[in-house]
């Protein structure tokens, strides 16, 4: 999608910190990070968010998710623990709409928000 900002961080249209990219999913720090890890994984098609996913995406979802346990290994927050967000919608505060999962950890997490 051609006026989608994290479609033009996948395709190094913008500047962005990738840690891991392969077919199916790209991953970046976030650039206001709100914990000492905080990396994006996002769909490298776009998706606008987790309302559209339908059981055609449950490949590119899995790898996702393999994607940011692979990622908390790298940067030690494996063993530590880590959380994984999607923000869907006004209410949850979504201001990106291409599907992201936000990666938290290196803090204790004291609320359930991230
Ligand atoms: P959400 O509120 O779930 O839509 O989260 C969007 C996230 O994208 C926020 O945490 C922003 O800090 C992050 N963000 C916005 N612009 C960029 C950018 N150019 N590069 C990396 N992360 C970004
Ligand atoms: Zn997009």
């Amino acid at each position: 999608m051609s006026d989608c900002l994290f479609c033009k961080i996948i395709k190094n249209e913008i500047p962005s910190k990738i840690v891991y990219r392969d077919d199916l999913v790209t991953a970046f720090w976030d650039i206001h990070p709100q914990t000492p890890v905080h990396i994006l994984i996002v769909p490298n098609q776009h998706i606008a968010g987790a309302a559209e996913l339908t059981p055609a995406h449950a490949e590119t979802l899995a790898a996702m998710f393999v994607a940011a346990n692979a990622i908390a290994a790298e940067h030690g927050v494996a063993q530590s623990g880590y959380r994984l967000t999607i923000n869907q919608g006004p209410d949850s505060g979504q201001a990106v709409f291409h599907l992201h999962l936000h990666l938290f950890g290196g803090k204790r997490m004291s609320d359930r928000r991230g």
